[in-house]
């Protein structure tokens, strides 16, 4: 694994809505609600209104050790089957399908859409945390001036 990519998981792995037990959603079909609330939402797609044509599907991520995502798929394995690690895979799906496939994969892009959707979806006080967990482990967010 890459540095960054670590110094990611460090900072997400330290906010409290990561281990907040409400957050756990623990089966693929509350996953599948839960994920379809936000990409169904208008405020989701009028933000994001690419995301009207993409089908977000899930796999069932049992046995491996990773959360991953493909520009339509997002894998959950047991432990990954909370919110934020959701909006974390969702975050990857969003920045693809809407700003390149070329954008590295935890790039500020990403973490500026990650930012945004836990800001609207699990508030503003996780989104907060999770900004200065972000500056703490130096990932960037901000568009390059
Ligand atoms: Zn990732």
């Amino acid at each position: 694994m890459d540095k960054h990519a670590e110094r990611l998981y460090l900072a997400e792995n330290s906010v409290f809505s990561f281990r907040d037990p409400r957050n756990y959603l623990g089966t693929l079909a509350a996953v599948e609600r839960f994920l379809g609330h936000v990409v169904n939402s208008a405020w989701f797609l009028e933000r994001w209104p690419v995301m009207e044509d993409v089908e977000v599907k899930l796999h069932d991520g049992r046995g491996s050790q990773t959360a991953w995502a493909s520009p339509n798929v997002i894998s959950l394995p047991r432990w990954a089957r909370r919110k934020l690690v959701v909006l974390h895979e969702l975050a990857h799906v969003v920045t693809w399908q809407c700003y390149g496939k070329d954008r590295p994969a935890h790039g500020r892009t990403f973490a500026r859409v990650y930012l945004r959707l836990v800001r609207h979806v699990l508030g503003q006080e996780a989104a907060r945390e999770l900004r200065w967990a972000f500056r703490r482990h130096r990932i960037r967010f901000q568009r390059r001036k």
